[in-house]
């Protein structure tokens, strides 16, 4: 398959898929610079307001539970903020449903880390003085277990 014919700074090809019936892709085609341009500055604009309201809630994304936990904390607090109605009342009982779920999961995400680490150390430490093969063979005389 075709591709991009432009060449970065360090040499290597663009490697896109080119615009139909042209050698070069959207980013690269000089017929489309202006716009690409523009998309640019608009990608440019976009990054930089999401990191500043990202910064103004101390939110992370929602990689974690702790990260979601932070975004229905700010939910919460917006939608109290909000005049008594009834459908604050439903948003507020649906945020915390979610939270509970959320603390949920959590919890479940601990205990498992707990035990994954338990786990681990046990392979990894040597045989404990009560870890002991209870030799069943055959050719043992059963006598030699009596008293
Ligand atoms: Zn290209």
């Amino acid at each position: 398959m075709r591709s991009c014919r432009f060449i970065r700074t360090d040499g290597s090809p663009c490697r896109s898929a080119p615009i139909r019936g042209e050698d070069y892709c959207f980013w690269h085609s000089p017929a489309h610079a202006e716009e690409a341009d523009e998309a640019r500055r608009l990608g440019g604009l976009r990054r930089r307001k999401e990191r500043t309201v990202a910064g103004a809630y101390e939110f992370q994304g929602l990689a974690t539970v702790a990260d979601i936990r932070r975004l229905l904390e700010v939910a919460v607090i917006d939608t109290l903020s909000l005049e008594n109605s009834v459908a604050r009342s439903r948003t507020l009982a649906y945020l915390g449903q979610t939270a509970l779920k959320c603390l949920e999961t959590g919890e479940l995400e601990e205990r498992l880390a707990l035990l994954e680490a338990a786990v681990k150390s046990r392979d990894l430490s040597p045989a404990s003085d009560f870890d002991f093969d209870l030799d069943l063979d055959e050719d043992h005389d059963p006598k030699e277990l009596m008293p």
